[in-house]
């Protein structure tokens, strides 16, 4: 088996977005950023209700899809279409935005901790028009799993496969069937242990470490805490943890190997489809 190396360390810059939240950027901080299809991870973690309270306002998205994971804290969406959403400690918001919806993401909490995640997932060019939809899935809902040295994962998208001999095992998550094929999982790794995973060769695979470190592969190059390491290809993913509990996101899926044309929410193929979104916005067309 193909064991996958780092490639690349994006390490996250501090950004705000929304009304100004405050904010950790890995992929996506700039154009070369980008893992396709993975277009943005951001992270959102304070105890300050001054960085999170303005939340994310009324705003646009069109062509891609949006995955928003909470650990702790309480946020609303709202949308155009009329669906509410309350997202809660544990649980995702897994939306397409497709041809376009305007929504809100605001924190229903004056004070308290708030941490979680929002990741962009690209669509193809072939659905970047369909009609926008969403999905909340409560904490409940996303399964967990166990395997050898403590190592524990929450797996929200995919089946994460255990490649380790002896405890082969899959567990798959709620989300399925897309034309990208994500896995999404919430790795926790205890100081020290070890965590092999089998993924298709060809596909984009990434890590965010958001605690503590990880090795990679046999030469064991470590990705540090708030930071997106990119991998070789190949057929499976070894990891160790540093000498604190490791925590990351695991990202895999298939790349689009298309031309991604980006201005701010909108995702496209080409300039002229960036131009047209934009008339679209201005003239009310995405709330009809
Ligand atoms: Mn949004």
């Amino acid at each position: 088996m193909t064991e996958r190396t780092l490639l690349q360390l994006i390490p996250a810059r501090d950004t705000s977005d929304g009304a100004g939240v405050r904010l950790r950027r890995s992929i996506g901080q700039g154009n070369a950023a980008r893992l396709d299809p993975f277009l943005m991870l951001d992270e959102f973690a304070s105890d300050d209700p001054n960085d999170y309270i303005a939340g994310f306002p009324p705003h646009p998205h069109r062509g891609f899809q949006t995955v928003t994971y909470m650990l702790e804290g309480h946020m609303r969406h709202e949308d155009h279409l009329g669906h509410r959403g309350e997202l809660r400690s544990g649980g995702v918001q897994w939306m397409t935005a497709g041809r376009g919806i305007v929504h809100s993401e605001m924190p229903q909490q004056e004070r308290g901790r708030m941490h979680g995640f929002q990741l962009w997932i690209n669509l193809p060019g072939a659905e970047k028009m369909k009609p926008a939809n969403y999905r909340d899935i409560p904490a409940g809902e996303i399964p967990g799993a166990s395997f050898a040295q403590g190592v524990t994962a929450k797996v929200i998208a995919g089946t994460l496969r255990n490649g380790a001999a002896g405890e082969a095992s899959q567990t798959r998550g709620p989300i399925q069937g897309l034309s990208t094929d994500p896995l999404l999982a919430d790795l926790v790794l205890p100081p020290g242990a070890a965590f092999t995973t089998v993924v298709p060769t060809d596909y984009t695979a990434c890590l965010y470490v958001y605690a503590g470190s990880l090795h990679v592969g046999a030469d064991g190059q470590e990705i540090g805490a708030h930071c997106a390491g990119a991998l070789s290809p190949g057929e499976s993913i070894a990891l160790r943890a540093g000498a604190e509990e490791a925590r990351a996101l695991l990202l895999v899926a298939r790349p689009l190997r298309e031309p991604v044309v980006q201005y701010g929410p909108f995702v496209m193929n080409t300039r002229a489809e960036i131009e047209q979104a934009i008339a679209d916005y201005s003239s009310g067309e995405f709330t009809r």
